[in-house]
C-alpha cells in the first residue's frame, strides 16, 4: 500500500480533460488543468501549477491518451509527476454507475465491464470515462484508480421516487429509472452546508440548488438524498443553458409526427438547443441578466422562466421534505448570481424562507448565509468542489482498503 498523500483526480469527457492534483493531508491544489478540443483540430492545454502561474500549450491531442500523456508531462514538468511515490492513487469521475454502483469502487477489469454495460443509459458521458480510465491505467498500472460516480448519492431515493410511473416491465427491461446526477456536487454541498450551521449532517434537511450550465435541484433529509430533478439522462428537471429540463413527453411525439424531426434532431433540440439558449439565443446568465436590465423582453422571459421552474422545485422539495433548514445555492449560477438567488427565494415568507439584500449582494468564494437571522430557513451560498470530494472519496477507499 502506497504511503501517499496525493490523489489525481481525473474527469475525462467527450472532448476535454480536467484533471486536479491535490494534496489530502490538507488540502493543497498541487497542479489543476484542461485539455480542451481533443482529436479535433486547435488543442489546447492549460495547465496551472501551484505557484498559479498557468501554462498554456496549444497542439493537436489525436486522443485521450495523447492529452493525458501531454498533462503527465506537465506534472513532471513540476517535480509531481505520476511516477512520484507520493502519489496515491487516481481518482475517476464516472458520470454514470446506474443502479449497481452506489459507493466509491476501485476499478478491476469486471468494474470496468460493468461501466461499459452501462453506455446504453449514458452514451454521451461513460465512453469518455471509460477512455479516461483506461489510459490512466496503461500509464500507472500498479496505481489504486477509483470511480465515483455522479448517480451515486442518489441510490438513496425511495423507490416512489426513483420510478416513473411507466409500465414496470418496460421500464425494468431498459433499466428506465430516475437516477439523477451531478450526485458529487449534492453530497459535498449538503454535508458543507451542515458544517455551516455548525450541524451534524444526520441533523439537517438541506434543499441543494446546483446551477450550472447544467442545473439540478435535490432534497436532502438527515445527509440521505431523497429526491432530485434529473432522471434517466441529466435533461430532465430544472431551465438549464442549453436543456429544456421538464417537458411533456408528448412534446417528443408532436415534434416528431407533426413537425416531421427525426428523434436525433429532438434530441439535440433539447439537450443542445433549448433551456436558456433556445429561449433568448443566450446560455450565459451573465449576459441574460444584463439583457433584461436593458429591457430586452426575450432575455426578460428566459430568467423569469428559469426562476419559475426553480420555485418550483422549492417548492415540491419543501412539502418532500416537511421540514426545510436550508437552501444551498451552488455553482457557477448559484454561486454568483446574486439577482437569481433574490428571485427564486422572494415572497416565502410564509415558508420561512427570506434573503438579506445586503447579504446577498457580498461576492466572496466562502461559504455563506445570505438569509436574515430571524429566518427560520437558511439560506446560503455554498461553492462547490466536486474534485476535492472525488479526491476525499477515493482517498478514503484506500485507505480502508489497508
Ligand atoms: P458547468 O455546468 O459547465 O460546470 P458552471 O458551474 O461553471 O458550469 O457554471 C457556468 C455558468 O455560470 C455560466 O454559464 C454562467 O451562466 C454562470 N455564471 C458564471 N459567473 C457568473 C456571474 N458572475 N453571474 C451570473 N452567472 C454566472
Amino acid at each position: 500500500m502506497s504511503e501517499g498523500t496525493r490523489v489525481l483526480v481525473l474527469n475525462a469527457g467527450s472532448s476535454s480533460v480536467k484533471y486536479q492534483l491535490i494534496d489530502m493531508l490538507d488540502g493543497t491544489r498541487l497542479a489543476s488543468g484542461l485539455v480542451e478540443r481533443i482529436g479535433e483540430s486547435g488543442g489546447r492545454l492549460v495547465h496551472t501549477p501551484r505557484s498559479g502561474l498557468k501554462r498554456e500549450s496549444l497542439q493537436v491531442f489525436p486522443g485521450h491518451d495523447a492529452a493525458l500523456k501531454a498533462v503527465a508531462e506537465e506534472l513532471a514538468a513540476d517535480g509531481v509527476g505520476l511516477d512520484s511515490p507520493e502519489l496515491a492513487a487516481i481518482g475517476h469521475r464516472v458520470v454514470h454507475g446506474g443502479k449497481r454502483f452506489t459507493v466509491p469502487t476501485l476499478i478491476t477489469d469486471e468494474v470496468l465491464t460493468e461501466i461499459r454495460r452501462l453506455i446504453p443509459v449514458a452514451p454521451l458521458h461513460n465512453p469518455a470515462n471509460i477512455t479516461g480510465i483506461e489510459v490512466a491505467r496503461d500509464l500507472r498500472p500498479d496505481l489504486p484508480q477509483v470511480a465515483v460516480f455522479d448517480t451515486a448519492f442518489h441510490a438513496s431515493m425511495p423507490e416512489y421516487a426513483a420510478r416513473y410511473a411507466i409500465d414496470r416491465a418496460v421500464a425494468d427491461e431498459h433499466r428506465v429509472r430516475r437516477y439523477g446526477f451531478h450526485g458529487t456536487s449534492h453530497q459535498y454541498v449538503s454535508r458543507a452546508t451542515a458544517a455551516l450551521l455548525g450541524k451534524d449532517p444526520a441533523e439537517v434537511n438541506v434543499i441543494v440548488l446546483h446551477l450550472g450550465n447544467g442545473a439540478s435541484a435535490s432534497a436532502v433529509s438527515g445527509g440521505v438524498c431523497v429526491d432530485t430533478s434529473m432522471g434517466l439522462t441529466p435533461l430532465e428537471g430544472l431551465v438549464m443553458g442549453t436543456r429544456s429540463g421538464d417537458v411533456d413527453a408528448g412534446v417528443v411525439f408532436h415534434l416528431h409526427r407533426v413537425g416531421g424531426m427525426s428523434i436525433d434532431e429532438i434530441d439535440d433540440l433539447l439537450n443542445r438547443r433549448s433551456g436558456l439558449l433556445g429561449l433568448c439565443g443566450d446560455n450565459d446568465m451573465r449576459e441574460i441578466m444584463r439583457r433584461a436590465e436593458e429591457g430586452d423582453a426575450d432575455a426578460r422571459l428566459a430568467f423569469d422562466t428559469y426562476i419559475h421552474r426553480l420555485r418550483k422545485y422549492i417548492g415540491g422539495y419543501y412539502a418532500v421534505l416537511g421540514r426545510v433548514d436550508a437552501i444551498a445555492f451552488t455553482a457557477g449560477v448559484g454561486e454568483n448570481a446574486a439577482p437569481v438567488r433574490a428571485a427564486a427565494t422572494a415572497g416565502l415568507a410564509e415558508l420561512g424562507i427570506a434573503v438579506d439584500a445586503e447579504l446577498n449582494s457580498i461576492r466572496s468564494g466562502e461559504a455563506r448565509v445570505i438569509s436574515p437571522e430571524y429566518a427560520r430557513v437558511t439560506v446560503a451560498v455554498v461553492p462547490t468542489d466536486e474534485e476535492l470530494e472525488i479526491a476525499q472519496q477515493t482517498f478514503a477507499l484506500v485507505h480502508s482498503a489497508v
